[in-house]
């Protein structure tokens, strides 16, 4: 009976949908975990706040040593005697009274930047720590979706095969009805009649109806919601 081949089909292709959904939704997590990302969203934030703290850091260092260095300069000019001009003398004494304030003001800053710049670094290996324990999840996790993605694969190519048996007994016309029905009806293309009603509808069928159904020679449509009915033996 064609009808009951149809149905066969359909309790196929049902199965075969739900394997294709969770197959993609899987395909999805593996290219996209949140906690991973989330994480990752983490390490790049304290990166993005580390760095200028360390090129501040890294300036005010090489600004302090060559202050440092012209402060040395000024002083070996100091004690070697060369200047004996009192007011040349005085001049040197408050350049270096400066640098001396100088240096002071940017050793102040350089500590600050470097209390900043251990800050960060210490935010940022937690960040980088936190990463790594989202990343053994997700490798944890991501196993049991690649298996179960696996395991998906072959039931699918085994309903691919079932399919193409199930369609050896479909008439080539009723296979178009069956397919072109299918995304209208929710894919149920196929109904059940039961004590002359259709079961996913619930609509009573004419005599007539009932009697094609029986014969089972061709497909005939549910009076209510228009999908092949059939009679379960
Ligand atoms: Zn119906």
């Amino acid at each position: 009976m064609s009808s009951q081949a149809e149905d066969a089909l359909q309790k196929i292709d049902i199965t075969l949908q739900k394997n294709r959904k969770r197959l993609a939704e899987i395909d999805a997590l593996l290219a996209n975990n949140e906690q991973v990302k989330q994480a990752q969203q983490r390490v790049d934030h304290a990166n993005t706040t580390l760095t200028p703290h360390r090129s501040k850091a890294k300036n005010l260092e090489l600004e302090l040593q060559t202050v440092q260095q012209k402060y040395k300069t000024s002083e070996d000019r100091l004690y070697s005697g060369v200047v004996k001009n009192p007011k040349e003398l005085q001049d040197l004494q408050h350049e270096m009274d400066s640098l001396k304030n100088r240096i002071g003001t940017l050793e102040e800053n350089l500590l600050e930047a470097m209390l900043l710049v251990e800050e960060s670094t210490e935010a940022l290996n937690h960040a980088e720590a936190a990463l790594q324990t989202a990343l053994r999840a997700s490798e944890q996790q991501n196993r049991e979706l690649v298996a179960e993605k696996k395991q998906l694969s072959q039931t699918i190519t085994t309903l691919t095969t079932q399919r193409e048996a199930a369609l050896i007994g479909i008439a080539p016309e009723n296979l178009k009805t069956y397919e072109s029905l299918r995304p209208k009806k929710a894919n149920q293309a196929v109904a059940v009649m039961r004590n002359c009603s259709c079961t996913l509808c619930g609509i009573e069928q004419t005599k007539f109806v009932e009697e094609a159904v029986r014969k089972g020679k061709e497909l005939v449509m549910c009076l209510g919601c228009g999908r092949i009915l059939i009679e379960m033996a």
